[in-house]
């Protein structure tokens, strides 16, 4: 068996003098304040071992990363009705980006773009008792962990500047695809987005992807079928318009977040989790992009 603990410190150490790493997110105070030198990585394999690096159990704002956790609770609520309200094309452009193009008559490229994510929120608000509880209950769930939560100052500080957001929603509305009010879905997304998780119970929430639908109490999430559409989704359109790079040097389905976070998994064999908040111009952890980079590439194990 590969050696993955001394895989995992040497991508770690062979990565953490890299001084040109990029810029971490500045347009909120709350993501401008997180150090730039954390740097964490953790494995887990779908045996259920675990390993870990640097500053793997720190918590991160996991940001556009909810979008996958909440497209998968969309998914099993409505079901294959998802696609009558958005696309599944990868967009090529950055996750805000508001051309009318980008949103096809009100319909969205793919949901895991701002505009489809924000109509993914309202879908949740039309299907869940207590919106936000209910899913935060459903990603303790499927993390198997009750301690995860929202940032409440993350959240207020993403409403007070999410004029483009805004923006994104008051389009949708007015080509009749935001069935609730613009305030209450931004309420949502903006929260979802302050979701705080370190690099262990990101790897425990994306086991699912992994597993065929189960997660790790092995209980059945989703089927087959829609793991495979959430995967097929997290690869073509998972990095904004930075997919096909992550796919060319990584190979693998997964998804960023301007937290510096990103998620990966190879179905039956792992899934792993970077944290690193210094983001590349596309947005994008350029020290995540990379330890996933040397780990496939160490490894040989990708989906190709
Ligand atoms: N909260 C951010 C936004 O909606 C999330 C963006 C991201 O992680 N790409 O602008």
């Amino acid at each position: 068996m590969l050696d993955y603990q001394a895989i995992l410190e040497e991508i770690h150490q062979s990565l953490n003098s890299v001084k040109d790493t990029g810029e971490v997110a500045s347009y909120i105070p709350e993501l401008a304040n997180v150090p730039k030198e954390k740097f964490g990585i953790h494995l887990q394999l779908i045996t259920g071992e675990n390993f870990s690096v640097g500053d793997a159990s720190e918590k991160l704002s996991i940001q556009s990363i909810s979008k996958v956790l909440s497209l998968t609770k969309a998914f099993q609520l409505v079901g294959n009705h998802l696609w009558e309200r958005m696309d599944v094309e990868p967009s090529g452009n950055p996750f805000n980006h508001l051309s009318l193009l980008e949103l096809e008559n009100g319909i969205p490229r793919n949901p895991l773009i701002n505009s489809g994510a924000i109509v993914v929120a309202d879908i949740l608000l039309s299907n869940l008792k207590n919106p936000k509880k209910d899913f935060l209950d459903f990603v303790r769930n499927l993390a198997h962990d009750n301690t995860i939560s929202f940032n409440e100052k993350v959240a207020e500080s993403e409403r007070l500047n999410g004029y483009n957001n805004y923006a994104a929603a008051n389009l949708l509305k007015s080509y009749g695809n935001l069935h609730n009010n613009v305030e209450d879905v931004l309420d949502f997304y903006f929260h979802q987005c302050s979701i705080m998780m370190d690099c262990r119970q990101l790897t425990n929430a994306f086991f699912v992807y992994a597993n065929k639908g189960k997660c790790l109490k092995n209980i059945q999430h989703l089927t087959a079928s829609q793991v495979k559409r959430i995967n097929a989704i997290m690869l073509t359109c998972g990095f904004y318009d930075e997919a096909g790079e992550f796919a060319f040097e990584v190979g693998l389905p997964g998804k960023s977040g301007v937290g510096g976070g990103i998620v990966a998994l190879l179905p039956h064999c792992f899934t792993i989790a970077t944290w690193a908040p210094a983001l590349n111009p596309q947005g994008n952890s350029y020290l995540g992009m990379k330890a996933l980079e040397h780990f496939t590439t160490k490894t040989k194990l990708s989906i190709f």
